[in-house]
């Protein structure tokens, strides 16, 4: 399978330049939305009645965009500002829903990046949810308890009014885990006097959370790895991991690839990265970096037989399968040439956009099976949509019930995926798979709803 990225269609470069020109610099932003249009060309040369009705040009300006000041105070009684976000991009296909994302590097590029990649993320996920995704530029590893809850009340205190369960619902994402979940619903029952459920999602299971929601972004990542192998007979079995991240993602993603009989020999943070040949252990490596919230190099110095590599790329350890987990770029051209060099035969995106386009060049021109983020990592998303469900009914249902429904969410999503590649001409190739199966569904929402 040797895949070839042409031009953007004539009809779709036009509406990419004009949201450069309006969007100077939103670099992720424009990345993002280049890949997009990059794979519908031949969707929308198909239905030109996508294009007459301005469907492109409405779906790459968000629907609302929310900036606010954060103002806090710190232990030491100091004021501190930090700025807030929530790119509430599409509602065409349900309410607003995608996470929240606390972390130095947050600007509106990145939250516009995440917002736009939501749409068609959940899209695939035929949930009926819209896509956003929001954030703040603080650093909740540089802050103590305290301070964490009483910036995320301040945050919330700003926010609250443009969320609900049926407008807007937010959810964890990077830095943004059940602790914060806690103080930032608390703040929203607060303030508004309700107890809702519905309105965020990876809530704590004993009030109002879902089973395998803390599990599903990481397990949904290999059981979509795990299709793509199974097209053509491999399987997950036998096969070794190569992991980046530490996070939600990154432990899930090695639980399942062991629990299906393969081995996740890496785990990694900003710091550097761990070997561990025997296979991660994953109740070791959520001791260190969620309980203890402690560096990577403490999981080397507890687990004999395991190593520590200060500020290495975690793609240079030979493996057959690949799961980026830590954050968008952060697997460049060079680092996919080390992998295929590795002998990798699929690359599973855990994290969103991990992958720069060179190295997903490398990937296809390779023969590698390469599962982009929008449908490989879907499944933390798809069980928000689980959890809403659970809410709006005052359900729970059981871990095996939830999980059986992501398995079978999953593989919805990569038969779409998989369909679409072939019906729009490039076979096998996920990417295009993904965002014209995914742009196909809102695009039909927003041609039936009308100009709004
Ligand atoms: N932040 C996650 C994602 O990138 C989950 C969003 C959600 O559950 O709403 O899909």
């Amino acid at each position: 399978m040797t895949i070839t990225t042409p031009a953007l269609d004539p009809a779709l470069h036009p509406i990419f330049e004009a949201s450069v020109r309006r969007n100077p610099h939103e670099p992720e932003f424009q990345q993002a939305l280049h890949e997009v249009l990059d794979s519908i060309g031949p969707v929308v040369r198909e239905h030109p009645e996508y294009l007459e009705a301005g469907i492109v040009e409405r779906l790459v300006e968000p629907e609302r965009q929310v900036m606010f000041r954060v103002p806090w105070v710190d232990d030491a009684g100091r004021v501190r500002v930090n700025r807030g976000y929530r790119v509430q991009f599409n509602s065409a296909l349900g309410p607003y829903k995608g996470g929240l994302r606390f972390h130095p590097s947050v600007d509106l590029s990145i939250v516009k990046f995440l917002g736009f990649e939501q749409i068609f993320k959940n899209a695939l996920t035929a949930q009926g949810i819209g896509g956003a995704k929001g954030g703040s530029d603080v650093d909740p590893h540089a802050l103590s308890a305290r301070e964490v809850e009483r910036f995320c009340q301040s945050f919330m205190t700003e926010l609250y009014r443009h969320l609900g369960e049926h407008t807007d619902v937010p959810a964890g994402d990077i830095g943004v885990g059940a602790r914060e979940i806690g103080f930032l619903f608390g703040q929203y029952r607060r303030i508004t006097n309700r107890h809702e459920s519905g309105m965020f999602t990876g809530k704590g299971v004993e009030w109002g959370g879902a089973n395998v929601r803390t599990q599903a972004t990481g397990y949904g990542a290999v059981y979509f790895a795990q299709d793509m192998l199974a097209v053509d007979g491999r399987a997950v079995e036998g096969r070794t991991g190569i992991v980046s991240g530490s996070g939600n993602v990154a432990t899930y993603v090695i639980e399942k690839l062991h629990q299906l009989g393969g081995r996740a020999i890496t785990a990694s943070d900003s710091s550097g990265y761990v070997v561990d040949e025997r296979g991660i252990d994953v109740e070791l490596l959520r001791q260190v970096k969620e309980v203890e919230r402690r560096r990577i190099s403490e999981y080397a110095e507890r687990r004999p037989g395991s190593r520590f590599v200060p500020g290495g790329r975690v793609w240079e350890v030979p493996g057959q399968l690949a799961f980026p987990s830590a954050t968008q770029n952060e697997l460049a051209e060079a680092d996919a040439r080390a992998l295929v060099a590795g002998g990798v035969e699929a690359v599973a995106e855990g994290a969103n956009m991990p992958c720069a386009p060179g190295a997903v060049r490398v990937f296809h021109e390779a023969g590698v099976l390469f599962g982009p983020g929008k449908a490989a990592n879907a499944g933390g998303v798809a069980t928000s949509a689980l959890e809403m469900s659970q809410n709006a009914a005052r359900q729970r249902w059981s871990f095996e019930e939830s999980e059986d429904r992501l398995r079978a969410i999953m593989l919805g999503i990569h038969q779409a995926t998989l369909e679409a590649s072939e019906r729009y001409g490039r076979p096998g190739d996920y990417v295009l798979g993904a965002n014209a199966a995914g742009f196909v569904r809102v695009a039909d929402a927003m041609l039936a709803q009308g100009v709004i």
